[in-house]
């Protein structure tokens, strides 16, 4: 069995007090490894290493050409290593190995190259024009902020910690990362690849495993941290806000979402079912943008959900790490109850699903049924009921009936939430007019799931603050500093403001 260990100020290493714990293949219940149990001294250690580092070590200090080298050299160690990647995140978060070979691990690698291209062409330095005082010359200086923590969930846990690493070490940041729980190896086997590879000077990047409520808060809390970066659900977001204030750090959030997939009377119907189904139940529905609101124009409503129930019940649930199988199980046995329970919800709200609302029956042998859940359709829904409205994060779709385009965009809107959304329609000026009022982060039309790196990604209202990629993932990571130069270097009355205090104008 592989052993796993943390990476703090340089070393790979167990945490302090010589506890771990176990992480499983979800489908199996099968023990994977044993990984360090980080507790709150850990956290401190990990982040004393992080600001000594940036306070007095080389990285803040390189150019923006020779820390792009670095993350060029990191993304190249990805993907001389994405077998080996793909498969540990396949295994120990259950999404397949489909996903994990095409998106998760190149995905990542992306994330390294967009930001070492932005440390290499952002500038540092912008050199201002006509100020309004006498004989000053200005500039803006961009300076990195200092320790920068991440805290990821489960559910993309190899580009989540890119998406945390990659921009706080290209802006000459240093980093303290926690993966969740259930899903740490990946971020630990990079940290492990990085320091084998001595590409960073000690403590630039410290990876750290643990729980939340003590190793995450303290990633939050710590007063030399100078910014928190999470991504997980908004419960948790709310109180990283409030740890975060105790010493006025930035936050950026990525939160929940109950995004709006609105599927127009003029779609290629086949297409739009395609877009629905993958926006759906792509990773079981474990996807913060998933688009898991359908609402469907009523002249193509029958034929549509028909359609969509004949392809959902097609859908192939197995073995994660089998390049056939669609759908793996979900995270744990907790993810699957809470499941069950909107589905139990929906029975009373809606009525019977149209398709699922079951634990597959035809599994291989050796595969838990009680880890799976087939994809399961509401039709009829009404945007007020609680499955319309909260998140389930499981393969659970709700189809919602509308007549006219401002019902369709007054229900999208209908929400706490405005991560995303989709517009599947043969007519594009109009699926962009519905694109601009939509009050959500992203909007694919005629597409769904596709996230790119230089593209910014982020929440409207209760699905978070900031941008994470694009330039403003970038600018994120840096802060600007205004230096003003008045060039006379002698001579009281040179002194502009002497000249107010004095009244000799
Ligand atoms: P979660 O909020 O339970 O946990 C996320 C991370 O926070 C984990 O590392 C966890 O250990 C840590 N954590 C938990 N309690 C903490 C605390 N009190 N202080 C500090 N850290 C703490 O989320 P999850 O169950 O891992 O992931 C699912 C949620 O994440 C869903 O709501 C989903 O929508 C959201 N998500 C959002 C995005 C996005 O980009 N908007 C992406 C992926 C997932």
């Amino acid at each position: 069995m592989a052993e796993y260990k943390m990476l703090i100020d340089g070393e790979l290493v167990g945490a302090a007090s010589g506890e771990t714990f176990a992480t499983h293949n979800p489908a199996t219940g099968e023990k994977i490894a044993d990984v360090p149990k980080a507790d709150r001294s850990d956290a401190e250690r990990a982040i004393a290493a992080a600001r000594r580092a940036f306070d007095e070590g080389p990285w803040p200090r390189k150019s923006g050409k020779e820390r792009a080298d670095t993350l060029r050299a990191i993304a190249q160690l990805i993907a001389d290593n994405s077998a080996e990647l793909s498969e540990i995140e396949s295994r120990d978060g259950g999404g397949t190995i489909r996903k994990a070979m095409l998106a998760d691990i190149p995905g990542a690698q992306s994330a390294f190259e967009w930001f070492a291209q932005m440390a290499e062409t952002q500038p540092d330095r912008i050199d201002l024009e006509g100020s309004p005082f006498p004989a000053s010359n200005n500039y803006v200086l961009f300076e990195p902020l200092g320790v920068c923590t991440g805290i990821i969930p489960w559910n993309f846990p190899f580009i989540m910690a890119s998406w945390k690493i990659a921009p706080a070490l290209a802006a000459g940041n240093t980093s303290v990362l926690k993966p969740a729980s259930f899903t740490s190896l990946s971020a630990l086997r990079l940290a492990e690849l990085i320091a084998e590879a001595d590409l960073l000077p000690p403590g630039v990047l410290n990876v750290i495993s643990g729980p939340g409520g003590t190793v995450g808060e303290e990633l939050a809390a710590n007063p030399m941290v100078d910014k928190t970066a999470f991504t997980g659900s908004t419960e948790v977001g709310r109180r990283i806000m409030q740890l975060a204030s105790g010493t006025v750090k930035p936050v950026t959030l990525e939160l929940g979402g109950k995004s709006a997939n609105i599927v127009l009377d003029d779609a290629d119907l086949d297409q739009a079912a395609g877009g629905v189904l993958w926006g759906t139940f792509m990773h079981g529905g474990q996807v913060c943008e998933s688009g898991t609101r359908a609402l469907v124009q009523r002249g193509i409503y029958d034929e549509f959900v028909n359609l969509l129930a004949e392809r959902a019940a097609a859908i192939n649930l197995g073995d994660q790490l089998d390049m056939n199988t669609d759908l793996g199980p979900l995270i744990d046995r907790s993810q699957v109850e809470t499941v069950e329970r909107y589905v139990a919800l929906g029975r009373e709200e809606v009525g019977e699903p149209i398709v699922g609302g079951a634990h597959p029956e035809d599994l291989a042998a050796g595969l838990d049924p009680n880890a799976f859940y087939r994809p399961t359709i509401f039709a009829g829904v009404d945007n007020q009921a609680r499955i319309a409205q909260e998140e389930i994060f499981g393969p659970v779709l709700c189809v919602i009936p509308f007549d006219t385009d401002d019902e369709a965009i007054a229900i999208a809107n209908d929400s706490i939430y405005g991560l995303a959304g989709g517009v599947q329609s043969g007519n594009l000026e109009r699926a962009e007019s519905m694109a601009s009022r939509m009050r959500t982060g992203t909007v694919w039309i005629n597409d769904y799931h596709l996230i790119d790196p230089k593209r910014p990604f982020g929440g409207y209202k209760q699905s978070g603050i900031g941008r994470e990629l694009g330039t403003q993932g970038y600018d994120i990571y840096r802060q600007a500093k205004h230096v003003h130069v008045n060039p006379e270097t002698s001579g009281r009355d040179n002194h502009f403001h002497y000249s107010l205090l004095s009244g000799n104008i």
